[in-house]
């Protein structure tokens, strides 16, 4: 990526908050207000506004904001075939809290491109480098319910391969960096390291661009919030995948470290690949300082070279006030501007 020549870019896990007249603000999965063309020049305009936000913030690495989607697992399974929304069940996601999800009722199929428009819209209004959010394949079938292969290893290699071709034209329409979605990894380490880094490698390859995987503890939702109070003093998920993921084809690994209790050293595990740093918290309404974003970077770049260091936030930002969220922002982006004049030996 030949733009990206600045040291420490920021940039976002992805989401960030919706205008309240196109969806209500402050909630996951919200209703859109708006339907038929209105809501198709409505997601656009929303799109242009999260861009102006995130240049106004001094973003380096700009995202769509996740607006012309409902949430960020479900919006991509609804353009597939094989999965019936009206077939509803039950179950528990993330080993953590029951959801109604949809089932797979047959082999599933991309027929049409799911993102690739949005992404091509967002490339005409900016020469920024853009990063593009999908679902990984392991957090899909964990939201789902699987009638047909009952598998979950036989449905995420399937889904790899359908988020292969969707990427694929995702780098053609001009996106920079493709980022898997996969908080699912912090769960079922097993999994992660039997056959989950297998289907990301199957989702990346023979992709003409940066490629990352962004992996957290959720949004700031009450069962994740409840769920870290569990999870003690020093939260080592990381520890059991990093090894395996070391060793992947991943070029980046977007980890959460703001305000959470990951022992800064396990960063070590992953030595050579880029890191994109959270050193916002999304689940605290709180916005940091500068200086609190400066200290979380330096902290990260004892085990990180700076050339490989990307300032980001924990996860995405949706369910926070847009005023939370741009605060959130410049604090992102004033904070990286602290070390990377520390870095240059540039005070001004
Ligand atoms: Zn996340």
């Amino acid at each position: 990526m030949n733009k990206l020549t600045k040291l420490l870019p920021t940039a976002t896990a992805g989401s960030l908050p919706k205008p309240s007249w196109l969806a209500e603000p402050e909630k996951l999965w919200s209703e859109w207000k708006l339907s038929n063309q209105e809501l198709q020049a409505g997601k656009q305009d929303a799109l242009r506004v999260s861009l102006h936000e995130q240049q106004q913030a001094g973003i380096d690495i700009v995202s769509d904001g996740e607006q012309t989607r409902q949430h960020f697992v479900t919006t991509f399974i609804e353009h597939l075939t094989g999965v019936d929304f009206s077939q509803r069940q039950t179950v528990k996601i993330r080993d953590r809290y029951q959801a109604s999800v949809p089932s797979v009722v047959g082999a599933v199929s991309r027929d049409r491109a799911v993102f690739v428009n949005d992404a091509k819209f967002l490339r005409q209004q900016t020469k920024q480098p853009i990063k593009w959010a999908l679902p990984g394949p392991m957090t899909m079938v964990d939201t789902l319910y699987d009638k047909h292969y009952q598998s979950r290893e036989k449905l995420a290699w399937e889904f790899a391969k359908i988020l292969n071709q969707e990427a694929k034209e995702l780098v053609e329409a001009g996106v920079d960096i493709i980022q898997f979605d996969e908080p699912a990894f912090n769960v079922f380490f097993n999994e992660v390291n039997d056959w989950g880094i297998a289907c990301l490698e199957k989702a990346i390859e023979g992709l003409n661009c940066q490629t990352a995987v962004h992996i957290c503890y959720g949004y700031g939702i009450k069962a994740n919030t409840d769920w870290k109070k569990t999870l003690g003093s020093e939260w080592r998920q990381y520890e059991e995948i990093f090894p395996k993921l070391q060793k992947s084809n991943i070029d980046i690994v977007s980890l959460e470290c703001q305000n959470s209790h990951v022992p800064m050293e396990l960063i070590e595990l992953i030595r050579g690949k880029k890191v994109m740093v959270g050193a916002i918290d999304v689940a605290s309404k709180q916005i940091e300082t500068p200086e609190q974003v400066a200290n979380t970077l330096r902290q990260a770049l004892e085990f990180v070279d700076a050339d490989k260091l990307y300032p980001c936030t924990n996860c995405g930002m949706a369910p926070l006030s847009r005023e939370i969220a741009r605060g959130k922002l410049n604090a992102l982006s004033q904070g990286a501007e602290i070390v990377r004049n520390e870095l240059t030996g540039n005070f001004a």
